[in-house]
């Protein structure tokens, strides 16, 4: 398979106790165009309009899966950064809650929804939400890492596309 393991760092207890962070920058300086392939590969583009990027490291891998397959962009954002008119969807966390959105659309799309890591699965979910109540039919979903002992997504039927797996 890819050796793109070894270009991963472990990085325990950030950003907090306890999580071991999946440092995937020295993977994208080191094999940058591989892993964008990779992660495209198994996606049926021909039912794909958009690609929806996840802030922050979804922009980097999203924009660049755009690009290879000549399809538009679509950013969700942390709150408050996008200008009005926004849509809004928040979701628990460990500890309190956290708040991504997206521009309002009108016009039905279909989309690929792009992140680097997939953990429990919040983050996805509260997009996946947000784009069904936004006139965006999500088609499928694209990790360059899924931490499967975190989430049941697979178990489940959501179409996920992941280049590694733990
Ligand atoms: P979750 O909502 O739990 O699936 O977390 C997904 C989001 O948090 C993604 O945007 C990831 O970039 C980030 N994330 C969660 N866990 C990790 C991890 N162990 N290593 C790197 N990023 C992580």
């Amino acid at each position: 398979m890819h050796s793109f393991e070894s270009h991963i760092r472990n990085v325990p207890d950030f950003p907090k106790a306890g999580i071991i962070f999946k440092d995937v920058s020295p993977l994208l300086q080191e094999r940058f165009g591989e892993v964008i392939e990779a992660m495209s590969k198994t996606i049926n583009w021909e039912e794909i309009d958009y690609v929806v990027g996840i802030e922050s490291r979804g922009f980097i891998l999203g924009a660049a899966m755009a690009t290879l397959k000549g399809k538009g962009f679509i950013p969700v954002r942390k709150k408050g950064k996008l200008p009005p008119p926004v849509i809004s969807e928040s979701y628990a966390l460990e500890y309190g809650t956290d708040t991504l959105e997206m521009l309002i659309n009108r016009q039905p799309g279909r989309v690929v929804l792009v992140d680097d890591v997939l953990a429990t699965g919040g983050t996805l979910k509260a997009v996946m939400n947000l784009c069904g109540r936004n006139n965006f039919e999500v088609k499928a979903m694209a990790l360059l890492i899924n931490l499967t002992f975190l989430n049941k997504f697979t178990e489940e039927g959501h179409p996920v596309h992941s280049v590694l797996n733990y």
